[in-house]
C-alpha cells in the first residue's frame, strides 16, 4: 500500500508543488491522475519512488516511510518501483531485447555487466516479458525501426523485468497517436489485472483516464480536489479540476 500523511513538497526555491495530500492506494489498483498541466501530477508521481523528497508529512510504501531509505535500502526499494516516461528512454541503436536485459543490469556481478553477458534464465525472463507486451517477433530488431508505440512497449517489457510491484507512468502515451495510446492503456491494463501491479499514470486525456483507470485523482495547484472511482467523475469533478484552464490543453 502507498500511504500519503498529509504531504507536501516545497522545492528548493520555496515553491510549493504538493499541499497536504492525503492518499491511500492499495496494491493492485490502477490509479490515474489528471489535472492542468503544472498542477502537481508529475510531483505526485516521483515523490513514490523518491525521485522528489517530500518536505512535509509522511509518505509510506508498504509500511515503510520512503524519507528513511538511503544507498543499498533506497536502491533496493527502488528495484520494486517500474518508471515509464513519455520518451521511452530506450537505447535506440541496439536491439530490443538488449533494451529489456538492461533491466538486470543492477543486479549483476561487475565482470557481466561490464561483458554483456546474461544468462539464460535472464534472456527467457526478458522474451517472456516481451511476448506480454505483444512485441516478441520484434526481440532481435534494433529499438530505432519500431514505432512510437512498439518502443512504450519495449520500455514497458523493461520495467516488467523488474518485477514490479508498483508501476509510475509519467505521461505514457503523450506522444502516442490515438489509436496507439489505447492499445499502450490496454497493456498497462491487462498488466494491472494479470500481475496484480499496482498502476499510477499521469494522464492528460480524460477520456483515457476515465476508461482504462479504476480510480480517478484530481489534483489542482499541489492540492488533491477529486479522489474517487472513475465512473464518478462528472462534469462538475472535471470543473473543479481544470477550472480556470483549458482541459484540452491540460
Ligand atoms: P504536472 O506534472 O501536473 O504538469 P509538475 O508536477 O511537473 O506538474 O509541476 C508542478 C509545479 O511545480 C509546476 O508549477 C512546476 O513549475 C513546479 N516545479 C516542478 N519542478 C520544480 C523544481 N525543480 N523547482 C521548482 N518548481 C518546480
Amino acid at each position: 500500500m502507498i500511504q500519503f500523511e498529509n504531504v507536501g513538497k516545497r522545492y528548493p526555491n520555496g515553491f510549493q508543488g504538493l499541499k497536504n495530500v492525503n492518499l491511500k492506494i492499495e496494491q493492485g489498483e490502477f490509479v490515474a491522475i489528471i489535472g492542468l498541466s503544472g498542477a502537481g501530477k508529475s510531483t505526485l508521481l516521483r515523490t513514490v519512488n523518491r525521485m522528489h523528497d517530500v518536505t512535509e508529512g509522511k509518505l509510506t510504501v508498504d509500511g515503510v516511510d520512503v524519507m528513511t531509505l538511503q544507498g543499498k535500502s533506497l536502491r533496493q526499494f527502488r528495484r520494486k518501483i517500474g518508471m515509464i516516461f513519455q520518451s521511452f528512454n530506450l537505447i535506440t541503436r541496439t536491439t530490443v531485447i538488449k533494451n529489456v536485459l538492461t533491466a538486470f543490469v543492477p543486479d549483476m556481478p561487475w565482470f557481466r555487466s561490464t561483458f554483456g553477458i546474461y544468462t539464460k534464465e535472464e534472456k527467457m525472463k526478458a522474451l517472456e516479458c516481451l511476448d506480454k507486451v505483444g512485441i516478441l517477433d520484434k526481440a532481435f530488431v534494433r529499438a530505432d525501426q519500431l514505432s512510437g508505440g512498439q518502443q512504450q512497449r519495449v520500455a514497458l517489457a523493461r520495467t516488467l523485468a523488474q518485477n514490479p510491484k508498483i508501476i509510475l507512468a509519467d505521461e505514457p502515451v503523450a506522444s502516442l497517436d490515438p489509436i496507439t495510446a489505447k492499445s499502450v492503456m490496454g497493456d498497462f491494463k491487462r498488466i494491472n489485472e494479470e500481475d496484480n501491479i499496482t498502476i499510477l499514470i499521469n494522464i492528460h486525456h480524460i477520456d483515457l483516464a476515465l476508461q482504462y483507470a479504476t480510480r480517478v485523482i484530481g489534483i489542482r495547484a499541489g492540492e488533491v480536489v477529486y479522489d474517487g472511482p472513475a465512473s464518478e467523475v462528472t462534469e462538475e469533478v472535471l470543473e473543479k479540476v481544470y477550472q480556470g484552464g483549458n482541459k484540452e490543453e491540460a
